[in-house]
């Protein structure tokens, strides 16, 4: 087939469309000169190398490493034209699920070159390039006293992070890093180059907080920030002695009584399979200066303590911490569930996460870890609009527990058996919330393992929505078809 690419209504160059990966990324070549990058080539391993979990270091056809949004433009219109091509769209490539943001072949658009932080409206508004790390939007954003909703770990992608969601140390106080965005700037389908706002395109705003690349492909968010004095947080870490008093003090600080939105808190509970040992773990933030907060001292009073980071600081250096405590360059899966707090529940899913980790002590790399933490509470019913299936006031959202399963390990012949695990387990988890009628549709996307369907727990009405948002802006289904990484909109 031949046709001419047209690309922000320029007739750009005649293409030939054959069902050849390599032509594809020839072509791509021609349209852009210096931004598409082959296997053995520096550019090209170091975008393989940086993803953070060793199964999506996988080998595309090509590399195509923007600069602009019109290159963006012209990477989905060649794509979507051309009946061969396949597109995975990579930000900060921090997705543990294989294939969600690279693939063996077809074209890898890695986004990370579209990173510019700038501020804006005197420090309401910063403008974040949708492949930026968050470590380098924060180290802006401290300069100036300011912060924002992002992620708590410095290395994390924006892009996927956002459209996922977003769970931030701010996240008590503000919601979901989604919930703080004013302005996407995005390709869609047909290459058009599309703000999507509250007054302009409102529809796909809502579909592209929650929905990830299943609309078009965000190239700049501009998200609020606001004044921020350096505040109260780090790491303690304890004796598995403490696990009762700890599931106390969690289940205490989750009471909706006790909600005090400048409190964050990441639970966790640790097994090393190496040399058998367990562990909890609690990174926490009070994002006021006040050493001590009230809200966390039945965490900060449990003894013995293996380390205790706590301090005042800014939230650069906390990132760049949290950043240390995670394990890079494994395998990895996360798998995730919500409930409303229950004392009961926490003690069970501790008890059989315990007994489960401990079948898998044969896996010697294994790393297996239980988090506790809070889903947000939904912004003001006047707020931004999500897809993520919560109405304002429609529910005590200060009371909802997102569990998070993160397993790490080495060994590759242990995959098909951890992964069993992970499932299995999740399943006896929902299956004891359910008994306790504590059970909560919603799975936070960011956390989902491939094998779960996030999209869906946004319920049906949203996903009738989101649905209807895919058929207006993408009538072809490009993004579904042929973006196949990450969690697809079913469209029936
Ligand atoms: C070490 C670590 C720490 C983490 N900390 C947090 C945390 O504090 N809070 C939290 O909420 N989550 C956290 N997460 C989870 C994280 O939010 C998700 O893994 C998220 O998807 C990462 O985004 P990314 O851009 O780095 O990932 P990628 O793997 O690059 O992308 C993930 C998905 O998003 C899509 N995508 C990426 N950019 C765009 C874009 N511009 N437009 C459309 N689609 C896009 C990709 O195609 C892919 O399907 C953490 C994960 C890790 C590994």
């Amino acid at each position: 087939m031949r046709h001419y690419l047209t690309v922000l209504g320029l007739v750009l160059l005649p293409i030939c469309c054959t069902a050849s990966f390599v032509t594809d990324c020839a072509a791509l070549s021609t349209l852009l000169p210096g931004k598409v990058f082959y296997t053995n080539s520096t550019v090209y391993d170091s975008s393989v190398k940086s993803y953070y979990f060793v199964e999506e270091r996988l080998n595309p056809t090509c590399i195509v490493r923007p600069t602009s949004t019109s290159d963006v433009a012209i990477v989905v219109k060649y794509t979507a034209d051309c009946p061969s091509a396949l597109l995975s769209i990579k930000g900060g490539g921090h997705s543990p699920n294989i294939g969600a943001a690279n693939a063996d072949v077809g074209v890898t658009l890695d986004l990370r070159t579209l990173n510019a932080v700038s501020i804006q409206s005197g420090g309401l508004i910063t403008s974040v390039g949708a492949g930026a790390l968050w470590q380098e939007v924060y180290r802006v954003l401290d300069t100036y006293g300011l912060a924002a909703v992002g992620g708590r770990v410095a290395t994390v992608g924006v892009g996927g992070l956002i459209t996922g969601g977003g769970l931030s140390a701010f996240s008590p106080e503000h919601g979901f890093a989604c919930d703080n965005v004013v302005n996407m700037e995005l390709v869609l389908a047909s290459g058009a180059i599309v703000n999507a706002n509250e007054t302009s395109h409102a529809d796909l705003f809502a579909a592209l907080k929650g929905g990830q690349n299943n609309f078009g492909i965000v190239t700049r968010f501009d998200i609020r920030s606001f004044q921020q004095p350096d505040y109260w947080g780090g790491g303690v870490e304890y004796t598995s002695d403490s696990d009762e008093d700890q599931i106390l003090a969690f289940a205490k600080f989750k009471d909706p009584e006790n909600f005090d939105p400048h409190a964050e808190i990441e639970q966790s509970f640790l097994y090393t399979a190496a040399d058998n040992s367990r562990i909890s773990s609690n990174n926490m933030f009070y994002t006021k200066p006040v050493v001590n907060a009230s809200a966390l001292a039945d965490f900060t009073a449990i003894e013995p303590q293996l380390s205790n980071t706590m301090r005042i600081s800014n939230t650069t250096d906390f990132a760049k911490e949290m950043a240390m405590y995670q394990p890079a360059d494994t395998l990895a899966v996360y798998a995730t569930t919500t409930f409303n707090v229950s004392l009961p529940a926490l003690q069970s899913i501790l008890g059989i996460w315990n007994t489960s980790v401990h079948e898998l002590s044969h896996i010697k790399s294994l790393l297996a870890v239980l988090t506790f933490q809070a889903i947000p509470p939904v912004p003001p019913a006047s707020g931004p609009q999500n897809s993520l299936g919560f109405t304002p006031n429609s529910h005590p959202e200060r009371d909802l527990v997102l569990c998070l399963l993160s397993n790490y390990w080495t060994d590759a012949s242990a995959s098909a058996e951890i992964q069993a695990a992970t499932q299995s387990l999740l399943e006896e988890i929902e299956a004891i919330t359910q008994k306790d009628g504590v059970d909560v549709r919603y799975k936070y996307m960011n956390y989902a393992a491939k094998w779960q369907d996030p999209i869906m727990s946004y319920g049906t009405t949203q996903v009738e929505k989101l649905r209807e948002v895919a058929a207006k802006y993408d009538p072809s289904g490009f993004f579904q078809a042929k973006v196949p990484g990450g969690f697809k909109l079913s469209r029936s």
